[in-house]
């Protein structure tokens, strides 16, 4: 039997715009401006791997300059091609406007299996990678920005940075060319687990929202309501221990590379985290059951689906069997467009990508920042704060001739440190951002879902940035 023929991950995002759009007064001209790509450099370079030269392909798009600099993380993956990195930057641009930060959208992709080589291997590519870009000027804390995605972290952020300052030295605020840097070398706290912690926000959000909560039937609040993770790296993990630890959540099931398992009573998953570090696998967890294969944990039935490896996962093919009633978009593309159809029909509800996996960008934002003013948040205010604290502290218990425990009292009195104003600049971003999404979604009577109430957020701000940049009239 021939396969139905799949919609490409590029092809579902486009065909999104133009379902939103409908729902927009934007000029047509100005709605083909904000959907094409506005540059692609890509680029094929030699790097020495063992004693043969390996020719890489790699690419970065800059989807939308209506801002800058540019931002969007790169991708480590033998998937990697330009279709790929444009739909990946296309969505940082509506990723960006809906959360509010000032960037135009991109992504970089390196075409290659990042597990099969070495470390030293992996620096290699990257550092040059990295010239590449300095050399074509796609890349600066002015220009373009990149950050982690699949398959790269903190380290790959490292190399490029030591590479821009060398080609740059002396540029003041060349630390700000790259997020998702090392804590110890110009990164910021909580910018490792930012993008869990926004889905776990996101979906916190959702769940209280009683309206959307009657809609399928259960009850508000995440506490208690059941999850399958699919994709346990950096956004998997840490999705689901925030929102196991602090959002009290039953995570049943979970889907890796090697396969999937199921635990009806509830998976831990610190522990099984360990267990896979230690085993290189999450099959035999103890407790837990093997399923059939690693896509047999998406058609479990369960209150929450949080897709969180890549793209074009749920699709033609499987869609019939989803059962879940939400489904958290922390990878970006996870849905294909004919796949949503029959979803939105079912009556589940979808937390988009461009707004649930926002918390990355964001902290990203905070990153640069951070750069730009070369100092710790926190560090002109916490001490003051602190002494304020304590002298009202002193004051009340003078009053009240009563004293207050020091436990009460350490809680009562404390400064914020960094980690603390980037968790509440987060949480503050992810719950206005979502209440401005439902407001739109409840305001367009006829607007399918939650994507396209994103989309028209996202588009009436960029429209607005043209507009106010004189270009369109
Ligand atoms: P990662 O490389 O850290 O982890 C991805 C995990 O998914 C890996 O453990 C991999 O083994 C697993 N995986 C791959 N294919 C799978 C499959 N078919 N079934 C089950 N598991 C599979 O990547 P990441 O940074 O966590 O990114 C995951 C997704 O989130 C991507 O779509 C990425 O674009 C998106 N995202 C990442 C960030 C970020 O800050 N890292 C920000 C926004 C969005």
């Amino acid at each position: 039997m021939s396969k139905a023929k799949e919609t490409s991950f590029l092809e579902s995002v486009n065909r999104n715009f133009d379902k939103a759009a409908e729902f927009t007064d934007i000029p047509k001209g100005l709605l083909n401006q904000i959907r094409v790509c506005n540059s692609v450099y890509e680029m094929r370079f030699p790097v020495r791997i063992g004693n043969q030269i390996q020719v890489i392909e790699a690419y970065r798009a800059q989807h939308s300059h209506h801002r800058l600099p540019t931002k969007g993380g790169i991708r480590y993956s033998q998937h990697v091609n330009k279709d790929e990195v444009e739909a990946l930057a296309a969505l940082m641009t509506y990723k960006c406007a809906i959360v509010d930060v000032p960037f135009g959208g991109a992504k970089g992709g390196v075409k290659i299996n990042p597990w099969q080589y070495t470390e030293e291997q992996l620096e290699k590519i990257t550092r040059r990678y990295t010239t590449e870009l300095i050399k074509k000027n796609f890349i600066g804390p002015g220009i373009d920005v990149p950050a982690p995605d699949y398959g790269t972290g903190p380290r790959e952020m490292a190399w490029i940075l030591d590479t821009y300052v060398t080609f740059k030295g002396g540029e003041i605020d060349a630390a700000g060319c790259v997020t998702g840097k090392p804590v110890n070398q110009n990164g910021i706290r909580g910018r490792n687990e930012a993008t869990g912690r926004g889905v776990f926000y996101g979906l916190r959000e959702l769940c209280q929202t009683e309206d959307a909560m009657k809609k399928i039937g259960l009850s508000k609040g995440l506490e208690g309501k059941t999850v399958v993770i699919q994709g346990l790296g950096n956004v998997g993990s840490f999705t689901g221990s925030i929102m196991q630890n602090e959002g009290g959540i039953k995570i049943i099931a979970v889907s890796e590379y090697e396969g999937s398992i199921y635990d009806p009573k509830g998976l831990d998953i610190e522990k099984l985290l360990k267990f896979r570090k230690e085993t290189g696998s999450i099959i035999g967890f103890p407790g837990s059951k093997k399923l059939a294969d690693r896509s047999a944990a998406l058609e479990l039935e369960c209150d929450i689906l949080i897709p969180a490896a890549l793209e074009n996962q749920i699709t033609k093919t499987n869609v019939k069997n989803i059962k879940a009633k939400i489904i958290g978009e922390a990878a970006n593309g996870p849905i294909s467009a004919d796949a949503e159809l029959v979803l939105n029909k079912k009556g589940i509800i979808i937390v988009p990508d461009m707004f649930l996996n926002a918390g990355g960008v964001t902290v990203s934002y905070f990153e640069w920042l951070k750069n730009l003013s070369h100092m710790r948040f926190g560090r002109m205010e916490k001490r003051f704060d602190s002494n304020t604290y304590s002298n009202f502290v002193g004051m009340v218990e003078k009053m009240t001739s009563k004293t207050i425990g020091v436990r009460e009292k350490e809680l009562l009195t404390k400064g914020a440190d960094e980690i603390d104003l980037v968790r509440s600049g987060l949480e503050e971003t992810m719950v206005s951002s979502f209440q401005q999404i439902w407001e739109t979604y409840k305001r367009k009577k006829k607007i399918d879902g939650l994507r396209s109430a994103a989309f028209v957020v996202a588009l009436e701000k960029i429209s607005n940035d043209y507009a106010n940049l004189g270009i369109f009239p």
